[in-house]
């Protein structure tokens, strides 16, 4: 069974966002650069006054990376008019259209908006705690780092779907939405607020009819499940159109899972993984959702050197409280028990990487997610974070932009409308200098966002300390 096939596409129903930028709540802030100047001009036009169809923008000057790993473009031209790519090619083949804002990209890379196929948007900096109300910082973060669609792999359902519906239907900017809603999880809950729990293999039915008429997007069965309540959950799944992204923790049985249909796995395999396994994987079309960046955060590697703070995609758009607790978190000194625990996960993030690699190799559709937030995984950087780490395990820096572009749609079953460059696809572009196709950290140098055809203003995307309401953040997730 081909699950992808079995899940509707959201995205096909989605009117574009009119003037889609955010309002107003912060001071301005010094233009750092003349490419923001001529930014801030280009997108006078698409304001939230401005209720018209999205006006039409080029991206000029511009190494096209398409986000299906073909052969990047240089001196390339992207148009996009009414929220959709209209013409891609050499500056001499395609005419700009008269009236156009003009992106110039001054040679550097364009390509399209990142997705981040894991996250929970509940808040908070710790992967534990809550900050629901704060909804507004975590939407800004992703944008303003160019990600333009997420999967929230788990959350409290109302939540979540209200979070979905406002941005689709433009009264929110956000990213573009796949939600699983609630874990489906075994009778004890790992996280009891944002599952459903299980006694008996009816309930499982019930569950994902209830999620189905909610308009979840996937189900996300979770490590409480065993062999025959995932089969059945593919089962109730495949009854409702559902596909089921499964994370079954570490003694999960995932070849009865793959064997059963699901269509993929939560994280990437970051234990033995026998060539018989991947080659089931292949065979039954299950993706691995790549999420290196979470084990990064527990194996502690990155919480070194806190340098990477400083950086403008965490720094611009965190609350410097929430930094603050990462950093006491990232220097207090650790139990001879933590330590063997974080030197452990490190060994688990060596053999995912691993693991990732050989999946890409065999034909395997990676995906890249991060898992964000947890400490070091932020909502936005996360994804390049990723990426880098996904060049780490060995994939090409084309390889890995795939897996946040066209690999992502293709699990959503919308490689039609999203995640690459071409025409007649969503105008979701990320523009950014140098080159990611030689230097993957190039995705971070971000010169604009374009979301359906309007270039976003990244300036009311940082946070502001003045207009927030400091909110913080509350309880806990898991289970004690
Ligand atoms: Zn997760």
């Amino acid at each position: 069974m081909t699950m992808p096939t079995l899940l509707r596409s959201r995205a096909t129903a989605r009117p574009p966002v009119p003037g889609q930028t955010a309002p107003a709540h912060g001071p301005p802030l010094p233009l750092g650069t003349a490419v923001l100047i001529l930014l801030a001009a280009a997108c006078a036009p698409a304001t939230v006054d401005d209720q018209g169809p999205p006006a039409a923008v080029a991206v000029t000057n511009a190494t096209i990376i398409d986000g299906m790993g073909g052969t990047p473009i240089t001196g390339g031209v992207v148009v996009a008019e009414g929220g959709r790519i209209v013409a891609v090619g050499l500056a001499a083949e395609v005419a700009v259209p008269d009236g156009a804002a003009i992106v110039d990209a001054a040679g550097g890379a364009v390509m399209p908006g990142l997705a981040d196929m894991h996250v929970h948007m509940v808040g908070g900096w710790d992967g534990v705690s809550t900050e629901m109300l704060g909804y507004r910082r975590y939407l800004n973060a992703l944008l303003h780092a160019g990600v333009t669609t997420v999967f929230d792999a788990g959350n409290v359902l109302p939540f979540i779907q209200q979070i979905q519906a406002e941005i689709e239907a433009g009264r929110l900017p956000g990213p573009r939405v796949y939600m699983a809603g609630p874990l489906i999880d075994g009778p004890v809950p790992i996280w009891p607020p944002i599952t459903y729990f299980t006694f008996e293999a009816s309930a499982i039915w019930r569950h994902a009819t209830q999620l189905a008429a909610a308009g979840v997007d996937a189900l996300k069965g979770y490590a409480g499940l065993d062999a025959e309540m995932v089969d059945s959950l593919v089962q109730a799944g495949a009854d409702v159109g559902l596909p089921v992204i499964v994370d079954l923790g570490s003694r999960g049985d995932y070849a009865a899972a793959v064997e059963a249909g699901v269509l993929a796995r939560a994280h990437a395999p970051s234990g033995p993984l026998g060539d018989d396994e991947i080659a089931a994987m292949v065979e039954h079309g299950t993706a691995s959702i790549t999420t290196l960046a979470v084990l990064e955060s527990f194996a502690r590697r990155r919480l070194d050197d806190l340098a990477f703070l400083e950086h403008p995609l965490i720094a611009a758009t965190t609350p410097p409280w929430f930094l603050d607790a990462l950093r006491e978190h990232a220097t207090r000194s650790l139990s001879d028990q933590e330590k063997e625990r974080a030197a452990a996960i490190e060994e688990l993030l060596m053999t995912a990487m691993t693991n990732v690699k050989r999946l890409s190799d065999a034909g395997v559709l990676v995906v890249a997610g991060t898992d964000a937030p947890y400490p070091g995984v932020f909502q936005g950087e996360g994804i390049h974070r990723e990426l880098e780490l996904l060049v780490e395990a060995g994939l090409t820096p084309l390889q890995a932009i795939t897996a946040a572009t066209r690999n992502a749609a293709r699990l959503m079953d919308a490689s039609d409308e999203w995640g690459a460059i071409a025409p007649g696809m969503a105008a979701d572009l990320l523009v950014v200098r140098g080159n990611p196709a030689e230097d993957i950290g190039a995705t971070r140098d971000i010169v604009a966002v374009i979301q359906r055809g309007v270039v976003l203003d990244r300036l009311q995307l940082v946070f502001s300390a003045q207009d927030d309401p400091g909110f913080r953040t509350v309880g806990s997730v898991a289970a004690n």
